[in-house]
């Protein structure tokens, strides 16, 4: 099943729950997070930064397009950090269900500009569109970007960017960062802030930067309001450091010896996140 990220987190916010967003970026990746949602009847979404969509090529996504369809699970296929129209519209021309657009560097006025122009183009292909307002820090070992001071979205901000763009989500700022943190560092998530935007919106809202915060703040998060959560870090991570430590164990170089063992083991940090979000188990709620 290929849904937009409307209906996807329309059904997370009756039920309470938050969808995983994976950055998936290959085959092995989108084989990992696909498998496991199958396996765990547990809807998903494939995401793709622009620096993911150009290494995959559009072509790529005829084949990703046509797994998920297929299956009985639903599945989104989402641009993430899309930063310029034409951006969005490539990733909508090669089959992407939903895009986001990334304003939040610009000014309020010309977030709400471009926010609203990707809007009106992506909902003529019924393709949803994520915002985002504040910024979310980054930790340099990141592929999406990001600020070194993060700003924090401000609620009131919040109802005025929704009604004048018609975002179908929006990636709100409440302590994140791309990446992972150095060790001494302690993420505190702000979630009165969190709170207080529930209280004032229906908009589903999007947790950027969720690898390596603790679980506790990740857990509370989605239980506040918050319905996709953005992970690829922790993937990644896990992927390569277990392709690392084959090729040095075993020597070999075939790709299903050194690839196979290493999505194994993406599956099991992609099914703890599903927990963690509550999303585990849930996409009988889609049929
Ligand atoms: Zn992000």
């Amino acid at each position: 099943m290929l849904l937009n990220l409307k209906d996807m987190l329309h059904v997370a916010k009756e039920n309470s729950f938050a969808v995983g967003a994976f950055n998936t970026t290959d085959v092995a990746l989108v084989r990992a997070v696909v498998e496991e949602a199958e396996a765990t009847d547990t809807p998903a979404i494939l995401q793709f930064a622009p620096g993911e969509f150009n290494y995959a090529t559009p072509y790529f996504f005829e084949y990703v397009t046509k797994r998920i369809e297929n299956s009985r699970v639903p599945f989104t296929l989402h641009l993430d950090h899309g930063k310029t129209v034409g951006e969005c519209v490539k990733a909508i021309q090669a089959g992407f269900t939903s895009v986001m657009i990334d304003g939040s560097a610009m000014s309020f006025e010309d977030n709400m500009k471009i926010t609203k122009q990707t809007a009106d183009i992506a909902h003529m292909a019924n393709v949803s569109v994520e915002g985002e307002i504040g910024t979310i820090g980054t930790m340099n070992n990141s592929d999406e970007g990001g600020v070194d001071n993060v700003i924090y979205t401000d609620p009131k901000d919040v109802v005025t960017f929704v009604s004048n763009t018609g975002v179908d989500a929006l990636a709100v700022a409440i302590g994140t960062a791309h990446g992972i943190y150095p060790k001494n560092f302690k993420p505190q998530l702000q979630i009165d802030i969190l709170r207080e935007i529930n209280k004032i919106t229906d908009i589903p809202l999007v947790l950027h930067g969720g690898s390596d915060n603790p679980d506790e703040e990740i857990r509370k998060a989605c239980e506040t309001g918050i319905q996709k959560v953005n992970i690829s870090s922790d993937i990644k991570q896990e992927f390569f450091k277990t392709v690392t430590s084959i090729l040095n164990e075993t020597g070999t170089f075939l790709p299903p010896k050194v690839y196979n063992p290493s999505i194994e083991a993406t599956k099991k940090v992609v099914h703890k996140k599903m927990e963690l979000f509550g999303s585990l188990g849930k996409a009988a709620l889609y049929r």
